[in-house]
């Protein structure tokens, strides 16, 4: 055990992020493997059915943007799912290189490339005399409840997220060490969600129970 203790070297005393992903040579070499199959099956073993191959042929041609928006057109948090999700079981478990005995593309770590190097999407202009077509509560903001405002706030709603605790992100910011999911990562895209206008939120402490974020 002594031995094994010295070859690893002196345990961490932070908790700075562990895997530091992809570079672009890594990210653009694994972005080579995808075949961009007629029938993407990695799509079916995606929860939000983000257009994988798509996000992966604009990434192939360094075209980060074009990636970003592929991706954002599911999800809006690409660098804490390309973190977080469970790919292994999901998205990845579908690809179509596992029926070759190869491994499967490893979509995760491209969408973290993407979500962590794309430039940020440049927020819509102000729309002027521009009204709500209505407004929707969304109770909770981890990140089924914080993504999901992204939908009814493209479709020109007032969206406003109700949350107990003094941040956004639930389980994200809570149920996730910070060296697996690091918190800037986070503020980042709930930011970028603001940003576009796709919904809002601002803590307030409250004693009330679900009630905290309003737009
Ligand atoms: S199944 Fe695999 S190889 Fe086919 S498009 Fe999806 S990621 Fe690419």
């Amino acid at each position: 055990v002594a031995d094994a203790r010295a070859r690893r070297g002196p345990a961490p005393r932070c908790f700075d992020e562990v895997n530091l992903g992809y570079g672009q040579a890594d990210a653009l070499r694994e972005a080579e493997r995808c075949i961009q199959c007629v029938k993407p099956t990695c799509i079916e073993g995606c929860p939000v059915r983000i257009d994988i191959p798509r996000f992966i042929r604009h990434l192939l041609v360094r075209d980060l943007p074009a990636a970003l928006a592929a991706i954002h057109e599911s999800s809006p948090f690409p660098s804490v799912c390309g973190r977080v999700c469970p790919q292994e079981s999901q998205c990845e478990a579908q690809c179509v290189l596992i029926k070759a005995r190869m491994e499967p593309v490893a979509i995760g770590r491209l969408e973290r490339f993407v979500g962590d190097h794309a430039p940020a999407p440049q927020p819509p202009p102000a729309r002027r005399g521009w009204a709500a077509s209505g407004r929707v509560a969304i109770v909770g903001s981890g990140p089924g409840r914080a993504g999901g405002g992204g939908r009814p706030g493209t479709a020109g709603f007032e969206v406003t997220v109700f949350e107990a605790l003094h941040v956004v992100g639930g389980v994200l910011r809570y149920g996730i060490p910070s060296f697996r999911l690091p918190r800037d990562i986070i503020e980042r895209e709930v930011q970028q969600l603001r940003d576009a206008g796709r919904a809002s939120s601002r803590p307030t402490r409250s004693s009330a129970r679900p009630s905290a974020c309003s737009s």
